[in-house]
């Protein structure tokens, strides 16, 4: 059975065009700096942020793995969001491989208020105070829902905790979305961030990799730091021609996937209304609120209709739009998805 795949945007498989780009690739080994692919496509990710220089890298864990390392590795800390994909899903990796210790804020937003910034913000004030090293944020943001930050706010606060002596970073895993919707490009956010980090295996549709971008010192302790890591790699060109395909031939189509979110939402919403809060549906991620306990049953039942989604809270569920969806298959699943709740819901209320 073919299943209408909502779980992520990680789901999708490499298109045609991207195959041939692939296959026509140029590598050599990266470990000697001798891809002219991989060499060419970081070259094109430092212009496009606007940064001096780019190291491509398998994952998006890694690339914020190695962007918060080279802010906080001297015993320094970082504040993010507490649903930031960095506190959460990455398994611990900051704490357990790099030893770095974090402090979070709760928020709507993805971000905090100047004044609760200013509030848990610790810089040499004092010699019994780890001191707050980086500070980072997640635009858009993936378990707020795909929600894109502010970028007046974002401004505000980036430029705050920069001018106190704190570098920032950007989990940009989704940056492009937050262009797509907002027109701001890649290179007016970096420029709020030291380090940014762009993922092409997520909506972009590359199978692999992800880029970090900063300084030319800073990306060149890093590389060191990926190749410690066992992420030193060989002839991944073919991966960054993938990548580079993704971003000439398939950012721009990221509207459709945010208009495919949309059509989802009313459908389901056509159903229950309460399912669904519109002001956080920003992007291609879609959160349902279904109540207490059914989530589970509600995932079970549209998966045996042939619709995959991810349960993510005791209440949520995460429904996500990428090219590997038609709006048939949209429709089609927002139905499936619409009866389900609207089942589960009866059942809780009588
Ligand atoms: C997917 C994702 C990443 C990176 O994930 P990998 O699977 O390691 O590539 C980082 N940040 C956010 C917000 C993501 O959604």
């Amino acid at each position: 059975m073919e299943y209408i795949d909502l779980r992520s945007d990680t789901v999708t498989k490499p298109t045609p065009g991207m195959i041939s780009a692939m296959a026509a690739a140029e590598v050599g080994d990266d470990v000697y700096h001798e891809d002219p692919a991989i060499l060419r496509f970081e070259q094109r990710v430092a212009e496009l942020t606007g940064k001096e220089a780019a190291i491509f890298c398998p994952t998006g864990s890694m690339t914020n793995m190695l962007g918060v390392w080279v802010w906080a590795k001297n015993g320094g800390e970082v504040l993010c969001d507490s649903w930031a994909h960095i506190a959460r899903a990455e398994m611990g990796a900051h704490a357990l491989l790099h030893g770095i210790t974090m402090r979070t804020w709760c928020s709507e937003s993805g971000m905090p208020g100047l004044s609760q910034l200013k509030r848990l913000f610790a810089l040499d004030i004092s010699s019994i105070l780890v001191s707050t090293t980086c500070v980072a944020f997640e635009n858009t943001h993936n378990f707020g829902g795909g929600l894109i930050l502010d970028f007046t706010e974002l401004t505000t606060l980036t430029n705050w905790a920069r001018t106190h002596g704190a570098a920032t970073h950007l989990d940009g895993a989704r940056l492009w979305h937050a262009n797509i919707e907002t027109g701001i490009s890649i290179a007016e956010y970096s420029a709020l961030f030291d380090t940014v980090s762009l993922c092409f295996s997520k909506g972009l549709g590359a199978p692999v990799g992800s880029v970090l971008a900063g300084p030319q010192d800073a990306i060149q302790e890093i590389w060191w730091q990926r190749k410690r890591l066992g992420g030193g790699w060989r002839q991944a060109g073919i991966l960054a021609a993938a990548a580079e395909y993704a971003m000439d031939h398939q950012w721009q189509r990221l509207a459709e996937d945010h208009e495919n979110a949309r059509l989802l939402a009313e459908i389901i919403a056509s159903y229950d209304e309460s399912a669904i809060d519109f002001h956080k549906l920003q992007s291609n991620i879609l959160i349902l609120e279904v109540g207490e306990e059914v989530a589970d049953q509600v995932v079970a039942e549209v998966l045996e209709k042939g619709v995959a989604v991810t349960r993510l809270g005791t209440t949520t569920i995460r429904a996500v739009t990428h090219l590997g969806l038609t709006a048939t298959q949209v429709r089609q699943a927002g139905e499936i998805l619409g009866q389900a709740i609207a089942k589960a819901h009866a059942q809780v209320n009588s």
